[in-house]
């Protein structure tokens, strides 16, 4: 049977990074994922301050300052009329704005420093189970060729989603609950006479909708909506801006479009015995709140600090408790 030092369940955002951190760190880590490739699609697009000073250890801020959109302000407005503007440019560090980038050029940066720093992700290897023992962990997935394969890890991170497979074979809770509304989602092409540098937020009585810059002169929109369409077109973004924006605003082009809902849950812990859990799979939030959507941002930074002090021995690994798996 194969053996690691860790195994990351899961090549999103968080994965990714945790690969990167560790193959840094010369630990020995395996990065498996279920799917064929990467989500090619624009997700969450806002990457904070403390996850670009966490990612600058890593030499991936540069390449995801040199690809993404530096918005040092956040407005709030009702129509055209300001009502609060947010300068961060007095933030006590070297990054002092959010940095607007697609989750899928993110994770392709990842992904190509994780290549630089000898690692990769091992593709279509579906994680089906993990057992906790005396001295690590054993972990069952299924193969590309549909082979089912055994690899022991000291350590295994659940970076696995939501619906966490590592977290339901720790047997950890995930708390909380959904938010009622849905949101809509649109990267689009957009005339309007606003700054390109803000981050707007528009209060109407309609709803929420958030514009921010994209890279290539794209915007995003968000807006809360009590039932998302299953397809947003031109004319119903236009409608939206129309009863929501500064008014004059020309949607000209919807690029990508999704709905979502947002919950709101955390894993009872983080950690049981040889299993952590990081990103999505412990913590998920509404986007405003999260340290970078969709990278579990400092979480990330605290499970590698983990990490690496469990590899050094300087934290005593807690009693390792045996659990059979299951999908969570
Ligand atoms: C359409 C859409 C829009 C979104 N928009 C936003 C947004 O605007 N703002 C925001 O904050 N967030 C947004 N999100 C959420 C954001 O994308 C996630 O928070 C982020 O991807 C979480 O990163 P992660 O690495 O923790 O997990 P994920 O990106 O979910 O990655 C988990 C990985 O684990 C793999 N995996 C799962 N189970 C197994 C298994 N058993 N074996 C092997 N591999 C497995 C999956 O294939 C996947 O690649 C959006 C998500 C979607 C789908």
């Amino acid at each position: 049977m194969e053996r690691v030092e860790v195994v990351v369940v899961g090549a999103g955002p968080t994965g990714l990074t945790l690969g990167c951190a560790l193959r840094q760190a010369g630990i020995d880590v395996l990065v498996v994922d279920g799917a064929a490739e990467g989500a090619n699609t624009s997700r969450a697009a806002v990457v904070h301050a403390r996850t670009l000073e966490v990612l600058e250890q890593l030499d991936v801020t540069p390449r995801l300052l040199a690809e993404g959109c530096v918005v040092p302000v956040f407005t709030v407005r009702t129509g055209r009329r300001v009502l609060a503007r947010i300068d961060f440019g007095g933030l006590p560090t070297p990054y002092p704005f959010t940095l607007m980038l697609p989750q899928s050029r993110t994770e392709a940066l990842l992904s190509g420093r994780l290549t630089e720093l000898g690692g990769q992700v091992h593709r279509r290897c579906s994680v089906t189970a993990v057992r906790a023992g005396a001295d690590g962990a054993e972990v069952s997935m299924t193969g590309p060729d549909g082979q089912s394969q055994q690899v022991r890890a000291r350590y295994v991170v659940g970076a696995d989603g939501m619906h966490s497979t590592v977290r339901g074979a720790a047997g950890i809770g995930f708390t909380g609950g959904r938010y009622p509304q849905s949101f809509v989602l649109a990267d689009v092409r957009l005339d309007w006479s606003l700054p390109s540098d803000e981050v707007q937020l528009f209060l109407a009585p309609a709803g929420l909708a958030v514009v921010a810059p994209l890279p290539g002169g794209h915007h995003r929109v968000v807006a809360t909506a009590d039932t998302a369409p299953d397809h947003a077109d031109q004319p119903y973004l236009q409608m939206l801006l129309d009863h929501r924006g500064p008014g004059r605003a020309q949607v000209r082009e919807v690029l990508w479009y999704s709905r979502f809902r947002v919950h709101h849950r955390v894993a009872d812990t983080y950690r049981v015995g040889p299993l952590l859990l990081a990103g999505d799979a412990a913590h998920v939030a509404e986007p405003s709140v999260r340290h970078h959507p969709g990278l579990g941002g400092v979480g990330v930074e605290r499970c590698r600090q983990r990490l690496l002090g469990l590899h050094r021995g300087h934290v005593q690994p807690v009693q390792p408790v045996r659990i059979q798996a299951g999908r969570g």
